[in-house]
């Protein structure tokens, strides 16, 4: 058997790769996409939360998730009448103290360059139009008026699958267990059944177990599951317009129809890979999270929580950043992994990207090429301001 691309991991990245593969790019050639657990429960994708925003320091980073704000408003063009994810476009909220502002103001200068919807708000603005903040120690907030919110994440998923497939992809349920190459070249992928998958390229799009992919080919890859636990929360006092609000302190809160989901600011000092723990750090949210909210939002002093989870984030212990392109050693060893955190709002990007060269050999229509795996082999970091 053999696939002229073996996409290795079939969510978010992985079918957005078939899909602009197969739809938008209309590559002839066969592609299949290998994924071990179709029913994506434990994929970060499906556990994440599942929101997108422009507020970044890297235009790169930028212009992913403006693409992925033009594909949200395109999905009925792009797949149907019927196609609906459910986007709640409310906007981020960054909040920023006297000490964070300078960055805070940094950072818009080059949302707006790029063209981002964001608005700086000083805390006369920020009381007036969120009048149940406490704005104690904020000095300036930034917000996103449009492009910014959140959505469901497996409809995404499901439909970049759904048209990759109509289109001819091929999804199978197997594991990669192994990779063959010859001197400078993949020439094939090993299965959990026992199959031999001869490829003409490989895609590692398997999220969290992108370092153990790379390792089956002999290459070191910087990505490990690092677990962050998201919980739900019931509040009785009403918020009106809450978009997703990060506190100083990298604390997150937004909406989600009639409860809030939060989380954030795991210790990195106390941070693990975290193969098979799914466990969610209940000490996180009552020693950390919960008081910064009281403090933030003072209503949520009352809250209640309903529920939690806990999801792997695809870490790159480099920089936190996108890895995207080829191994320089081994050129049809395509990387799209390490997104930290940011990975569903850019899987449209990551996704063209990755067909882009398949089909071309180079990025075509937005350069990725800071994100190259080069920097990676030179430990040159790209420095994120904004890792949430
Ligand atoms: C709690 C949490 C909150 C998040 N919040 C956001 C957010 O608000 N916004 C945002 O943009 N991003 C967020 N993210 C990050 C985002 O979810 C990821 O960056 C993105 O989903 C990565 O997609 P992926 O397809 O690369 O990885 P995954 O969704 O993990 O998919 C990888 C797939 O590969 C399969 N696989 C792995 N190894 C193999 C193998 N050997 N053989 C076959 N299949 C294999 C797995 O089964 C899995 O389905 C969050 C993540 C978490 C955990």
């Amino acid at each position: 058997m053999s696939s002229d691309v073996v996409i290795v991991g079939g969510a978010a990245v992985g079918s957005a790769t078939a899909y602009f593969l197969k739809v938008a790019l209309g590559y002839a050639g066969s592609v299949t996409v290998i994924e071990k657990d179709p029913t994506y429960a434990r994929s970060s994708t499906t556990l994440s939360a599942a929101s997108i925003r422009q507020q970044f320091s890297t235009p790169e980073n930028i212009r992913m998730s403006l693409f992925g704000i033009e594909i949200i408003r395109s999905l009925k063009q792009r797949f149907g009448g019927e196609a609906d994810i459910g986007f709640r476009e409310e906007g981020y909220l960054l909040l920023a103290s006297q000490a964070g502002k300078a960055v805070l103001e940094a950072n818009w200068q080059v949302q707006q360059a790029e063209g981002a919807d964001i608005v700086l708000l000083d805390p006369q603005a920020l009381a007036a139009r969120f009048p149940y903040l406490n704005l104690e120690g904020i000095a300036a907030g930034a917000f996103g008026r449009s492009g910014e919110g959140w959505f469901d994440a497996h409809s995404l998923l499901d439909l970049f699958r759904k048209a990759a497939r109509a289109a001819g992809a091929v999804y199978r349920h197997d594991e990669v267990t192994g990779i063959e190459r010859r001197g400078g070249r993949v020439e094939a992928v090993h299965l959990e059944s026992g199959e031999r998958l001869a490829c003409g390229v490989l895609v590692n799009a398997a999220g969290p177990q992108a370092g153990d992919v790379a390792a089956m080919a002999g290459l070191t890859l910087p990505v490990e599951p690092r677990k962050r636990s998201v919980f739900v929360v019931k509040c009785k006092t009403p918020l009106p317009g809450l978009p997703l609000l990060v506190d100083p302190g990298g604390i997150y809160v937004r909406p989600e129809g009639d409860v809030f989901i939060c989380g954030g600011a795991e210790n990195e000092a106390d941070d693990p890979r975290a193969d098979g723990d799914f466990e969610v750090n209940y000490a996180l949210f009552e020693d950390v999270v919960w008081p910064a909210l009281a403090t933030q939002i003072p209503a949520m002093e009352e809250l209640k929580l309903q529920r939690a989870w806990a999801g792997h984030y695809e870490y790159n212990t480099l920089d936190q950043n996108a890895i995207i392109g080829p191994h320089p050693d081994l050129p049809n060893f395509l990387f799209a992994n390490g997104f930290s955190g940011h990975g569903l709002q850019q899987s449209p990007a990551a996704g063209r990207a990755i067909a882009e060269l398949v089909t071309t050999g180079r990025f075509q229509t937005l350069d990725l090429g800071l994100f190259g795996y080069e920097r990676i082999a030179a430990g040159r970091p790209v420095f994120e301001l904004n890792v949430i």
